[in-house]
């Protein structure tokens, strides 16, 4: 390896031979002696070259920036770099000069157009904000997959590429597939419902979900993340709202306490929600909406959603559920509630005033599964595959999608969900 140190450890190892590689983010020119700043994963390190001793220096300094380089020398202290370290080298190896002018400004001192900056994704990189996103994302996940082995969820991967679609037609992307048509899956929810026939018993899935959501908005991507699970054997939708609580909790505490240097450099902190989370039922919802002046019919839209947070705010409250929605607006694969018609045991978690997850108890009965494909529409000959898993003992079940890229956001208190997606798919992005 051309490393033996990150820069951030080459802090302590003074004394020491390191071997340290990375970008030239800048050099200096003092005359008699040279300094360059070279940039890696973990930060930075200073080269203190002298002029004496390398005769090549302005050869050296004048190395286009961004370009890589791998540096063998001693560690030592320094009052004067504010690093508090420098390193003296014994040998410096160019691996690969960077062309020049540069696509975009990556000392984050002048701030690209987003487009120009997901343009050159990799680059954008290298800019300490943005790198910093990435690895918080890598521990959201990390935190997420650690509660749900806690609870005892088993990790699945299901088809991305299926014959029928599970959240409504308009929304499907379709797919060559071999002499037939397929579709893009919009969510994991036909096969973690079959598995609730398998005795895996509590499944959960972290992978891509396919929308073609034509919505030009900060919250929705043609793909995203999406966290999902599914657990049999529940009493109620209850032990879905409390399970998932308890993991969007975790995992804030997770990513709270093993992020802190990312968070430094982003300059944020991680507010934990306040527990429990409220349960609004969906009426009360509706009058505390109607108080305000506003209509609502079956569901709630983006401005109520947004409406909703500020009073729950107000309260202390950055994630809630509203629970018992009406019957109407949600998926066939939703529990009608039969004491209370026309309502549902489908609820939504809300977080900072936006839809974070969509969840329930799911309906296990066969016959009353076929009934509420057809009231919406839907073929049960489509998914005889599906519906087969519910006639040889199907138990009670429930379970939730959580859009990852969502709660990463809201969690940082980034407004656009392409700042915590390295490559965003959306209406008018296919490329890089
Ligand atoms: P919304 O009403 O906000 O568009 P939805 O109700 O259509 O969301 P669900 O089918 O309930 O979405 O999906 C579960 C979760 O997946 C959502 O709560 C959301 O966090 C996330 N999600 C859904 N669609 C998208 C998308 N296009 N881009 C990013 N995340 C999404
Ligand atoms: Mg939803």
């Amino acid at each position: 390896m051309e490393r033996t140190h990150y820069a951030v450890e080459a802090k302590n190892a003074i004394g020491e031979k390191v071997k340290i590689a990375g970008w030239i983010y800048e050099t200096r020119d003092l005359g008699g002696i040279g300094f360059i700043i070279i940039r890696d994963k973990t930060g930075y390190a200073q080269i203190v070259v002298k002029k004496r001793e390398r005769p090549d220096l302005a050869e050296l300094l004048k190395l286009p920036k961004e370009s890589v380089i791998a540096v063998e020398g001693t560690v030592q202290k320094s009052d004067k770099s504010k690093l508090g370290f420098e390193i003296v080298p014994d040998n410096i190896k160019v691996l690969n000069k960077a062309k020049a002018p540069l696509p975009m400004d990556v000392s984050g001192k002048i701030e690209s157009e987003m487009d120009t900056r997901l343009d050159n994704r990799f680059m954008d990189l290298r800019i300490d904000k943005v790198r910093a996103v990435f690895m918080l994302r890598n521990l959201f996940i990390k935190g997420i997959r650690k509660a749900m082995y806690e609870n005892d969820f088993v990790e699945v991967q299901t088809p991305k590429i299926a014959a029928a679609g599970a959240e409504g037609g308009a929304s499907l992307f379709p797919v060559q597939y071999f002499d037939q048509w397929a579709f893009l899956t919009q969510s994991p929810q036909l096969y973690k419902q079959m598995l609730m026939a398998s005795t895996l018993d509590r499944v959960f899935e972290i992978g891509p979900a396919f929308r073609a959501e034509p919505s030009d908005t900060s919250r929705h991507l043609a793909e995203f993340t999406s966290f999902d699970y599914e657990m049999a054997y529940i009493s109620s939708y209850e032990d879905v709202a409390r399970t998932l609580e308890s993991i969007v909790v975790d995992t804030l505490k997770f990513v709270k306490s093993e992020g802190k240097p990312w968070l430094e450099m982003l300059d944020k902190e991680i507010t934990l929600p306040k527990t429990p989370f409220p349960r609004l039922k969906f009426d009360d919802v509706k009058s505390m909406l109607e108080d305000e002046g506003r209509k609502i019919g079956n569901d709630l839209g983006t401005e109520d959603e947004r409406v909703l947070g500020k009073i729950m705010a107000e309260k202390g409250y950055s994630a809630y559920f509203i629970v018992e929605y009406p019957e109407e607006e949600k998926p066939f694969y939703i529990m009608e509630n039969e004491n209370s018609p026309g309502y549902s045991f489908a609820f939504d978690l809300d977080y900072y005033g936006e839809e974070l997850a969509s969840g329930g108890q799911r309906e296990h009965r066969y016959e009353k599964v076929v009934e509420r494909m057809k009231k919406k529409g839907l073929n049960p000959k489509n998914f005889e595959f599906y519906l087969k898993a519910f006639k040889y003992g199907m138990p009670p079940h429930g379970g939730i999608g959580l859009g990852v890229d969502r709660f990463i956001a809201k969690s940082l208190g980034i407004t656009n969900i392409r700042e915590v997606v390295l490559f965003p798919r959306d209406q008018f992005r296919l490329v890089p």
